[in-house]
């Protein structure tokens, strides 16, 4: 039986890439030693899968940026825009158009914009999207993969195989500039480099390649399922005496098992982490000769893999294979795992001993292979550890478990309807029309950031440290009373991250040393890890809510993060279902938001920005997520009385299909982000006739400019074209931590003011 890997994290073990990337675009240091990082760190990752016994290792799976931008680099897809880029750059200095691509080019009296990011399937890894245009042509642009592919082979012999994004996806994942044609038409022109790419790669020795094709597990048209039979027919015919791996993964093949078996490939890789149960629809339906490869060993997670539960699954592929037809591997590419766990010498032994990250992984799959052949010590110090988990009080608290088992449909709803409760909202704080707020968070200036630090090293003591956050909140909340907001907030000083600062405070959380995941290009994320039910041993924003509302007369909005956004910021436990420990954590929250409500703070909002991302990617699957993700939320927000007033906030807000589960949460006010889009994403809520207050958001916080207040009375003006004007709220996009004190008090003055106006006009 072969094992084999799909991909490694290439930030380096301490963020080396990171740093390394950053120190080169400020002129710090020059390609040489930039390349210089980059091949210490493939050289190490090699060295330590060929150490695990990992038989086809990855190559090309490295990147200073994106994998998906390189594979635009390699096809030269190269937006029209970057063309003075690119005859800027020096010989050999592609590198200096690959980052203009992904970070926008100022420089040189240019100034052109970077390319479009978003998540690379329900991942929190970003990619940087194609673009196509009608006559896009494709050709070899780039040569890195070949030279990447020698120097994998000069260390790693037949076992390199490169990795490339399979030519389907790519197109599937990218854009159309213009109008006028579908981009999955462009499989016809793209297929032949691909073809190129492919038998340059056999000549040089390649014994496999690997084409990432994650869409293989979506929901797909009948024309692009037509685009995956006819591309990899036309390779096939094309190329020949080279294994190609076709890699799917985060989702079952479902109503698609069929096409992908029966592609003319060597080997299909299917994740028997996400979906276990699609093994058998797999193995009823593969033809004769198609290998195997079982992604057993999860990719997205942190903990230890159960080598019973994947034994038993590759006994089953082996039963009707043979061995020979089946290869062991983790269920996706090993980016999106930390990458050592040895490194996190603070965790508690008993719960380090169930966790396993990338290096971790690797051991696993080739110790799976080695019991799967008889080993069978092994086997037995993976049981213990596997057992101490499911039985450990570290995780497992009946009172939590028993409160879960006895939701009820009251626990998830309001006392009254909320037209009842909007009228003693209007009685209790006789807001005026077209209310401010703001969506909680002020600068972290790097005066805050310091603080912390100082304090986190000890320079600081408690004392010290919260005198000089009361401050700010003190300074914050003068600011607001003088320019005229009507609801106001703390500032959220304290927090480091929405959702850090309550995982600290929660049990059943833990945080690792090193445990950071590339989110994109430089920027990598540390997400807490919930090992444990659920709960909270003490209040957690309450004394900063109180002492901010002992401030001032003007009502005080209490800030907490919601139970989607927590859970969907981390790490989480796969020993059971994602909406188990939701609904533990809703609960927790629920207790915070009456600890609020009973320290005399009249307005809470719960933050969350995750609910869309959290969505499945196949659609039959939306119902059940929004479900109990909506009631996860109303299980936060419905232990108060009517007269306190929920807000939720949401960055992201193309609501089009899910309009009805955001007006399900029945929120009183619902902030959302609507300014870059000229309100257009408010027309969702225009449609569905939504009932209850919203606040679009008329400032573009993602940028230091500030707009002006005829900007926003415009766009204010366009609101209340959609909805009743007394249902609206004026407020900013999101939070402002990260834009500086000027710009954001003259953009906040001008709001203030685009209110008033519009207050005048009705
Ligand atoms: N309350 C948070 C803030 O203002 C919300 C952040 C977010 O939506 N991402 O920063
Ligand atoms: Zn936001």
């Amino acid at each position: 039986m072969l094992t084999q890997n799909l991909g490694y994290p290439r930030i380096g073990s301490q963020r080396q890439l990171k740093k390394a990337c950053e120190q080169y675009w400020a002129g710090k240091i020059d390609l040489i030693e930039l390349n210089k990082v980059a091949r210490t760190i493939k050289e190490q990752n090699w060295q330590t899968q060929l150490e695990s016994g990992i038989d086809l290792i990855p190559c090309n799976d490295f990147s200073y940026y994106d994998q998906v931008l390189d594979t635009s680099l390699l096809l030269g897809v190269i937006p029209q825009r970057y063309a003075p880029v690119l005859s800027q750059v020096k010989d050999n200095n592609e590198i200096d158009l690959y980052f203009a691509m992904a970070r926008g080019y100022q420089k040189d009296g240019l100034d052109i914009t970077a390319m479009e990011m978003t998540k690379w399937l329900d991942t929190n890894y970003h990619y940087i999207v194609p673009e196509f245009t009608a006559n896009q042509q494709f050709k070899i642009f780039n040569e890195n993969i070949f030279g990447e592919y020698n120097s994998a082979k000069q260390l790693l012999g037949d076992k390199a195989k490169p990795v490339l994004v399979g030519p389907v996806s790519y197109l599937l994942i990218g854009k159309e500039k213009e109008q006028g044609f579908e981009r999955v038409d462009l499989i016809r022109n793209l297929v032949p480099v691909y073809i190129e790419i492919i038998n340059r790669l056999k000549q040089q020795g390649a014994l496999w390649v690997q084409l990432d094709e994650p869409c293989l597990a979506l929901d797909l048209s009948k024309k692009e399922k037509e685009a995956f039979d006819y591309a990899y027919r036309a390779i096939a015919n094309r190329v020949s005496g080279i294994k190609l791996l076709v890699a799917t993964y985060f989702e079952a093949l479902l109503d698609n098992t069929e096409l992908a078996v029966n592609l003319p490939v060597t080997a299909l890789h299917i994740d028997l982490v996400r979906a276990p149960e699609q093994l058998d629809e797999v193995l009823a339906l593969i033809p004769d000769n198609l290998q195997l490869s079982v992604g057993v060993v999860d990719g997205r997670n942190v903990w230890k893999n159960d080598y019973e539960k994947s034994l038993s699954l590759i006994n089953k592929a082996v039963e009707k294979l043979g061995a020979n037809r089946v290869i062991i591997a983790p269920s996706c590419s090993l980016l999106h795992s930390p990458i050592d766990l040895e490194l996190e010498t603070a965790i508690d032994p008993e719960i380090r001993n169930w966790m396993a990250f990338a290096k971790q992984k690797l051991t696993e799959v080739s110790e799976i292979r080695q019991i799967a052949e008889g080993n069978t010590t092994l086997l037995e110090a993976n049981k213990e550890a596997i057992k101490s988990r499911r039985s450990s009080q570290k995780v497992h608290k009946q009172v939590v478990k028993d409160r879960i088992a006895a939701i009820s449909e009251a626990d998830a709803t309001r006392n009254s309807q909320f037209p009842i409760r909007q009228r003693l909202h209007h009685e209790r704080f006789n807001f005026p029309a077209f209310p401010t707020t703001t969506i909680g968070s002020f600068p972290q200036t790097d005066d805050i950031r310091q603080l912390r630090a100082k304090f986190k090293k000890g320079d600081l003591t408690l004392e010290q440290y919260d005198q000089a956050i009361e401050q700010a909140t003190i300074d914050a909340i003068r600011w607001q009373e003088e320019i005229g907001l009507d609801v106001l907030v703390h500032g959220e000083f304290e927090r480091n991250d929405m959702v850090e600062y309550f995982g600290e405070q929660l049990d059943g959380f833990l945080f690792t040393k090193n445990g950071w995941v590339q989110s994109y290009g430089s920027r990598c994320v540390k997400p807490p890890v919930i090992y444990g039910d659920v709960s909270r041993p003490e209040n957690m924003t309450v004394r900063w809510s109180k002492f901010a509302a002992a401030q001032t007369d003007k009502p005080m909005k209490g800030m907490l993060t919601g139970p989607v956004t927590i859970l969907q910021w981390s790490f989480v436990r796969d020993d059971q279902p994602r909406e188990t420990t939701t609904n533990q954590i809703a609960f927790a929250i629920r207790d915070e938001v009456l600890a609020l409500e009973e320290g005399g703070i009249g307005i809470v909002q719960i933050d969350e920005a995750a609910i869309r991302e959290g969505l499945p990617l196949r659609k039959a699957k939306h119902p059940h997520y929004l479900n109990w993700a909506v009631k996860a939320f109303r299980i936060t927000a419905s232990g108060v009385q009517d007269k306190t007033q929920i807000h939720t906030h949401m960055c992201y807000s193309e609501f089009n299909n899910i309009i009805e589960h955001i007006a399900a949460m029945d929120a009183d006010v619902i902030t959302i982000e609507t300014s870059r889009s000229q309100m257009e994403l408010l027309q969702a809520f225009a449609h569905f006739e939504y009932p209850n207050e919203i606040g679009p958001g008329v400032y573009d916080i993602h940028s230091p400019r500030v707009p002006t207040t005829g900007e926003m009375a415009s766009l204010l003006a366009k609101a209340a074209d959609l909805l009743p004007a007394r249902n609206l709220w004026v407020n900013p996009d999101c939070g402002l931590k990260t834009r500086k004190w000027p710009e954001t008090k003259a953009a906040l003055e001008n709001m203030v003011a685009a209110a008033k106006q519009a207050r005048e006009q009705i």
